[in-house]
């Protein structure tokens, strides 16, 4: 017997079947039909979330179906889910820490490589029959480099481990973290303008709260060096967006990957797409095979669980 309906989005087959036994699922990527997802998101037991967002109004229009959202990765910010409304609506949200966070730290290296070697746009130069134009890509080593962590939980932790081992000094800012985690991998608990003076890269690693909402504005990126780099995998709406682009355009810092926007997808024209020294990744941290295993199953799990009467193991807060 089917224990509810469950919308989810494109995940892997295996998954899909496994699930299909015991619910009736409804597939729908967010992204590419987000009024489908908006009409089907108030007419289901439990919704499996990657990228899909569950807003009051789907709460409201739900009433009282709705049980469970599963994020199957770690942020639960209003870009996924209202989590007061979910509170208000007894609709449990859940999420899965760790999940994704070694996928996420690897991306940052990848980003930090292609940032100080060129490689994207060398890689073009050699398609476009340019092999000798090799000399326009003078690199910069990483080792010696300091890079500076804001948010040092799973990710920020594992990026600490990953930047050790590529010779890196490291400086963190996360108030909620005792300073022995920072020394005991090496690096120095410093505040926030101290590590943004102090860093050849900023990388940010903390959830988007109302205490982080455009964190990094215009006076904190004049705090950066001209030659360091800014790395978001974390949320777009931490970084204000219109200051960093005045400050790559007038070459304040030397250049910026972005794996997250503020608004998602953005517009095509966004005018960060114009400038030659950011790169852009579409949200792709936790889009490995490993992470989307641990998350996607997982999330289906919570949702079986409460389906069948039980609590979650991972909820983001309790219910009233
Ligand atoms: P986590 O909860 O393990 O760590 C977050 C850390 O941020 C904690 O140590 C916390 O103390 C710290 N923090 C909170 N408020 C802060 C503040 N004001 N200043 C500095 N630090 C602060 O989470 P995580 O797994 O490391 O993920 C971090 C964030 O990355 C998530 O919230 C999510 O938004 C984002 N994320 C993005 C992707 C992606 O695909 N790009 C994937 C996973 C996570």
């Amino acid at each position: 017997m089917s224990l509810g309906r469950v919308l989810v989005e494109k995940f892997q087959p295996d998954l899909i079947e496994w699930l299909g036994s015991r619910v009736e699922i409804v597939v729908v990527d967010p992204w590419v039909e987000p009024e489908r997802w908006n009409s089907e998101a108030s007419q289901v037991d439990g919704v499996i979330s990657r990228k899909g967002k569950i807003t009051r109004a789907h709460m409201e229009m739900s009433r009282g179906r709705l049980k469970i959202v599963a994020r199957t990765g770690v942020g639960v910010d209003p870009s996924r889910v209202d989590l007061k409304a979910a509170k208000d609506h007894r609709i449990w949200v859940t999420n899965m820490p760790g999940s994704n966070s070694v996928s996420v730290a690897e991306l940052v290296f990848g980003h930090l490589i292609a940032l100080v070697r060129h490689t994207i746009e060398a890689n073009r130069t050699v398609k476009e029959n340019r092999w000798g134009d090799y000399l326009r890509f003078v690199g910069t080593e990483l080792a010696g480099k300091t890079i500076g962590i804001i948010g040092m939980g799973n990710i920020g932790t594992r990026l600490a481990l990953r930047a050790r081992a590529f010779e890196m000094s490291l400086l963190v800012y996360d108030p909620y973290i005792p300073e022995s985690h920072v020394t005991a991998l090496g690096g120095r608990w410093v505040g926030l303008n101290e590590l943004l003076a102090g860093s050849d890269f900023v990388t940010i690693h903390c959830p988007l709260t109302d205490e982080t909402k455009r964190m990094i504005g215009a006076e904190e990126l004049s705090l950066m060096r001209p030659s360091a780099y800014l790395i978001n995998t974390a949320r777009g709406g931490i970084v204000d967006e219109d200051s960093l682009h005045r400050v790559l355009q007038r070459k304040e810092i030397q250049g910026a990957a972005l794996d997250v926007m503020e608004n998602e997808p953005p517009p095509h024209n966004h005018p960060l797409f114009l400038l030659d020294n950011v790169i852009f990744t579409p949200h792709l941290g936790a889009i490995t095979r490993e992470a989307s295993k641990r998350g996607e199953w997982g999330a289906a799990e919570e949702v079986i669980r409460v389906l069948e009467g039980k609590s979650p193991k991972n909820p983001v807060q309790p219910l009233p």
